[in-house]
Formats: structure tokens, sequence, C-alpha cells
């Protein structure tokens, strides 16, 4: 294959990815290539005689950048603009990469070389951000299980290929509980309340399968307007029993896809491979690689905002029982009743659409508005060009500059389309590192959306929860191309601990609920005017409703998760109930029914070697940093532009080179604090 290579669009040494070169078939070869290459040169760079930063360090950052260069665009075009070719050769390389990685982490000579450059002179003389660098390898090394004996080493490998097959059946076995359980309604009057929309789901669902009728399943599309909307209370039973007890030993299926084993061996797994690391449990692993420093503070960071939410969450929960006893006649709310009547409480008290908004939110406006926010806040100017080779004709192309000097660019691609995956992301194209030569190689994102397009010549109308998903991804955009860090693996968004890589994301949200910034990002498509004062009032009361109550939620969820991965001891019956029961007990405010086993489905945790476990807290936890960040702001003004710059040279700046709690701390003048979160969510005053 390699003569076809020097026309591989993929190996020539672009500083943007030609979009629209790139085919399918030129994937497989280049990817094997620079997999080839990459190896024989950490062949040649452990032959050294010694081990400088210059010789290991940045030319092991080299042949990532490399790697990155080309699979970036691909795996990008995959996502947003796929088709069989691209997702088969996608497919092929996925393995590949992912042997060539686990081959590194795992290379003894490479831990060795950067341990003699860790005790090195040259070590003391490297800039922070080196330094990290070479830590985090060495910490990412051991984590591989790279400094155990060969005996220990083959106990590692089995063990993980073990965990990492059961968290995938248990994950199956959710599937296919989930799509187990479908149940046909003939007649309309039972769905009594349900939208239109989802009636014609059923509709459809049942006639995709030879049926008449309505088809409802315990897919969130079907199964959520049900339990919201529906006056049928015996259906709203049988559906909430139905997926709480999924994968159980309870319920419709009992038995049937039980995890109940697995969840077992599971955390029996992690508890062992965590300490053949010398962790004394997998919590304490878990954090190894997040901002908060122990399960111990993790655990106390969740009882403390338990403890401060927890009368606000009962007041949440007595408004909303009055509220149906005095108009519903009502007298215990059961579980299946809580979305239902909360919807009914909802619309009395806020009545304001998602429709009535929209005519506010023309595409354009907001994103130019939002570049002025942008501006305002940290001096830089946001300007399209039109020189950037993309995937589609919707994107539109844009570089930063600041002091007049471009610093990066983006790519923004709004609309939803076919062969388009949903959702919203930011991903790193070209990451900012310094060449070999000395240049710089300025960053570059991909900011993409899926937002409903526009129709004719009328523009596309976001609505507010549009207009946050839009500043969440700029956020992370901002975080990975405003750093000014010059090594890959700690710029941008490179190396940020997992619980804090959403402040950035977070706390620019905060910017769509403030009345000077919305003066700026809405204007009527039709009249001009901006967001009226009182349908911001509207929106700012129904932000906080029942969230106490949404929190308390949270905090069962990550208090169970993280209980469990501190705790868990393999001769103790029944234990994950228990601490479940537990928890419930210290923070649930709502009724749970004694079948419920929603556990067994709790994916987030269960269903992948790493995923959420030990780290479900990390939503909260980047909540306050965010929050907390966002109050400077109220306090000193929400357009202030020293505070601005302040954020901008602290945390944005900065990336993964340094630790995330003193970048905080750097920016907030102290560490954290849970009250801007329960005042910002209207829980304490
Ligand atoms: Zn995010």
């Amino acid at each position: 294959m390699s003569q076809s290579l020097p026309s591989n669009p993929l190996l020539q040494n672009h500083e943007l990815p030609p979009f629209d070169e790139i085919q399918a078939q030129h994937i497989v070869p280049a990817i094997e290539a620079i997999l080839d290459e990459n190896r024989r040169a950490v062949d040649a760079i452990l032959k050294a005689d010694t081990f400088t930063y210059a010789g290991l360090a940045h030319s092991l950052e080299e042949l990532s950048d490399r790697l990155n260069k080309a699979w970036s665009p691909v795996s990008h075009m995959n996502s947003v603009v796929s088709n069989d070719e691209l997702r088969e050769a996608v497919n092929y390389c996925l393995p590949l990469i992912s042997e060539y990685e686990t081959e590194l982490g795992q290379n003894k000579d490479l831990f060795k070389a950067f341990e003699t450059l860790a005790q090195s002179d040259e070590f003391t003389t490297l800039s922070v951000a080196q330094k990290k660098v070479v830590n985090n390898s060495l910490r990412d090394f051991r984590l591989y299980g790279v400094a155990l004996d060969d005996t220990k080493k083959a106990q590692f490998a089995k063990l993980s290929k073990q965990l990492s097959e059961i968290t995938s059946q248990f994950g199956d076995n959710v599937m296919d509980a989930t799509d187990a359980w479908s149940k046909l309604i003939t007649d309309a009057a039972e769905l009594a309340g349900l939208p239109e929309s989802a009636l014609s789901l059923a509709k459809q669902a049942a006639k995709s399968k030879g049926e008449e009728g309505y088809l409802l399943t315990l897919d969130a599309p079907s199964y959520f307007p049900v339990m919201v909307y529906c006056e049928n209370a015996a259906l709203r039973k049988e559906l909430s029993l139905a997926i709480t007890t999924r994968a159980s030993d309870k319920g419709p299926q009992a038995g049937q896809f039980d995890n109940s084993q697995l969840m077992v061996q599971i955390l029996s797994l992690r508890k062992e491979l965590a300490q053949l690391l010398s962790f004394s449990n997998f919590a304490e692993q878990s954090l190894a690689t997040k901002m908060a420093d122990t399960p111990a503070q993790v655990i106390d960071f969740l009882n403390d905002l338990a403890a401060k939410s927890k009368s606000a969450a009962q007041d949440d929960f007595k408004a909303l029982e009055a509220f149906a006893q005095e108009h519903y006649k009502v007298e215990s709310l059961n579980p299946w009743d809580v979305a239902f009547y909360s919807e009914k409480q909802k619309k009395a008290a806020f009545d304001i659409s998602d429709e009535q908004l929209r005519a506010y939110f023309p595409a354009p406006v907001v994103t130019a508005g939002m570049f002025q926010v942008a501006n305002k806040l940290f001096g830089i100017e946001v300007k399209e060009v039109f020189d950037m080779p993309t995937w589609h004709a919707d994107v539109t192309t844009y570089a930063i500059y600041k002091d007049n000097k471009m610093i990066a660019r983006f790519y923004l691609d709004l609309y939803a389309r076919g062969k388009k995956r949903g959702g919203a992301w930011m991903d790193d194209c070209r990451v900012r590192r310094q060449l070999t030569d000395g240049s710089l190689q300025l960053p570059v994102a991909y900011l993409v959306c899926n937002f409903p397009g526009p129709i004719g010549d009328a523009p596309a109308l976001l609505s507010h929860n549009d207009l946050q998903t839009l500043f969440h991804e700029f956020g992370h955009g901002l975080h990975h191309m405003l750093t000014q860090v010059d090594c890959a693996g700690v710029s941008g968004i490179n190396g940020v601990a997992w619980d804090a890589v959403e402040l950035p994301s977070q706390f620019l949200e905060n910017w769509c609920w403030q009345r000077e910034s919305l003066e700026l990002i809405s204007s009527h498509h039709k009249t001009g005017e901006s967001l009226p004062a009182e349908l911001l009032n509207k929106m700012l009361a129904a932000r906080n409703f029942q969230s106490a109550m949404a929190m308390a939620r949270q905090l069962e969820l990550a208090l169970f998760d993280m209980r469990l991965h501190i705790e868990f001891t393999e001769s103790e019956e029944h234990q994950i109930q228990t601490i479940l029961d537990e928890v419930r007990q210290q923070v649930s405010v709502t009724p749970v029914s004694p079948d419920n086993r929603f556990q067994q489905a709790f994916s987030h945790i269960f269903s992948s070697p790493v995923g959420y476990g030990a780290g479900y807290y990390s939503y909260k936890w980047a909540e306050v940093l965010s929050a907390d960040a966002f109050s400077l702001f109220e306090d000193e003004g929400i357009f202030n532009a020293a505070t601005g710059e302040k954020f901008l040279s602290t945390v944005l700046a900065n990336g993964g080179s340094q630790d995330a709690m003193d970048l905080f701390v750097a920016f907030r003048g102290r560490e954290p604090s849970v009250d801007a979160l329960l005042k910002q969510d209207g829980i304490a005053a």
C-alpha cells in the first residue's frame, strides 16, 4: 500500500485537515503507516544514552500529535458525515489504535526512561507544564500496571479483561431488558393526556411491528411522556414498575436479565485491580486522576450539600403534595405520580412555552451575540473566515484574535441532518504545542450541535435550551482554544481532571440567564425586539422549579456510587441494597416502591470499565465550581473585564498544566464553596 502514500492527504502535514480531499480509502493505509512509523520511532527514542525532555517527552508528543492530526478529522467525519465505507474504515482502525496505546502504556522501558528523566538534574529546570507532563506520564504508566512484577502483571491483564467483559454484559442485560418489555394499547382513551407527538410515536411503533394501536416501550421518548402526561395512573404504575425493575429479580421480567451477580463481580474485580495497584479501594483509584483528592473529601462534599438542601427538597415535595391535594384531591403521592403532578404544578405556576421564547433567538443573532459576550469577558475577537475546508455546506468557520494576533480557529456545525450523530460536543482538531523548530501550532476546535435548521428564508430559531447547549460547547471550546500552554499533553482540555473539565462549559451557560447578556443574544426574528423582562422573569422563576428535589436525586446517585466503591466487601450479602437504602434514608424525599431495583440498570457506574464508577459526583462537583466561579462575576459585574481576564489567565490559559484546585483558588482567591450553587438553584438565599 505504501506506493499510494505520497498522495494520501492524511499523511501530508497540513495545517488544517483537507476535509475536501479526505476519502474513506485514505484512512486505513494512513493510520497503519503512522502506527508503524511511530513504533519504529519509539524504539529509536529508547536507544538514547540519556533521556532528556526534548529527546523523550517532546518526541513522544510529536508522535502522538502526528497520529491525532490524521485520526481526529477521520473520527470527526465519521460522526458528522458518516457513510458505510467511512464507518468500516474507522471501526477497522479503532482496535489498532487502542492496541498501540496499550502497548505504550505498558512499555516498561518507556516507564523507566520517564523515571530516569524525573530523577535527572534537567527535571528541576523544566517548566511547570513540562514537569506536569512527566508526572502525568509516570502516573498513567502506573495505572496501566507497568510497575507490577510479571505474575501480578499477568493477573492484572486477566482481571482487566474479565472486568471489561462483565461490564459489557451488564450493559447488554440492561438493553435486552429494556427491549423485552412493551405494551400494546388499543383503546386510545387509556392514553388520555399524552401529547400528540408521543401518540404518533406510539402509533408508529405499533405499525412497525405490524400491529394496530399504540405501542409503549421503556425507551425514553416513549416512557417519559407517559410518566409526565398520562392521566391513567394504573398505566403509569405499570411502566414505572417495569423500568425500575429492569435486569433484576423483581417486576415483569423477574430473574430474566438479572444483573445482581454481575454487579457483585464488577465491584470485586474493581477492588482487586485497585489493590494490585496499591490503592485500598476502587474509589481511591478513580480519584487518582481527578481534582478531588480523597474519597473522604468527596463524601464530605456530598454530605454537606445534602445537609444544606434536604429541607428545601422536603419543602418542594410538600408543595407538590399540597398542590395535588388541593387541585386533584389526591391524598398521598405514589412513585408514579410524582412526575405527573409536578408537570401540572409547573404549568399552573409558570405558563411559559419553549415556542414563545424561540422567536427571540435566531441562530445568527445568538452566535454573533455569544462572540460579543466572549469579547467583553476575555478581550478576544471572533471573525468568520472563508478559507478553511469543511465537511459540509452548513459549517461556518472562525478565527479567534487576541491583541490583533490569531490565536485559534474553529468550525461550527449547528444543524441536525442525516448521517450526523445526535447531541452536541466540542472536540479538538489541533492542539496548541510548540514544534521542534520553535514555532507554535495553534489550537483548532470542532463545535457541533444538532439544532433544527433554517426553513426556507427564515433563520433557524433556537430554544433557550439550545442556547445553553451552544454556550456550553463554546465554553469547552474556549478552554481548548484560549490555552497558553505549549505542551500538547496538558494544553487546552488535555490532561484536565474529569471532575473539573465541565467548569468552563457550565460557567459560560450563566450568560444565557442574565438580562445584560440577553440583550446581546436575543432579537425577535420579526420585530427585532430583545427578550422582554416579563418573559425573562418567568424563565428565571421556572429555572428553579423543584431544583432541591433534583439536587436530592443527584446526591442519592452520587453518594450511592461513592459509598459502594469505598465500602464494598464481597462477603457482605445484600450490601448493595443496604447502602442504597441508607443513602435514600439520608437524602431522598420522594416515595420509592419496595420493588424498586433501579441500581440493576445504573449503567453510568456499572457498564464500562471506568465510566462514572466512583465518579458520578463529578456532575455536582463541576456545578459547584462553575456556580462559585460565576458568583465572582455577580459580585463584580457580569461583564467586568478584569474578572474575565483573571478567569482567562488562570482556569482557561493553564489547561491541564496545573492542579485544577490551584487554578480555581488562583481565580477565586479561596477553595470552592457550595453556597453559590445553593443560591443559583434557589435553595439558599
Ligand atoms: Zn460538557
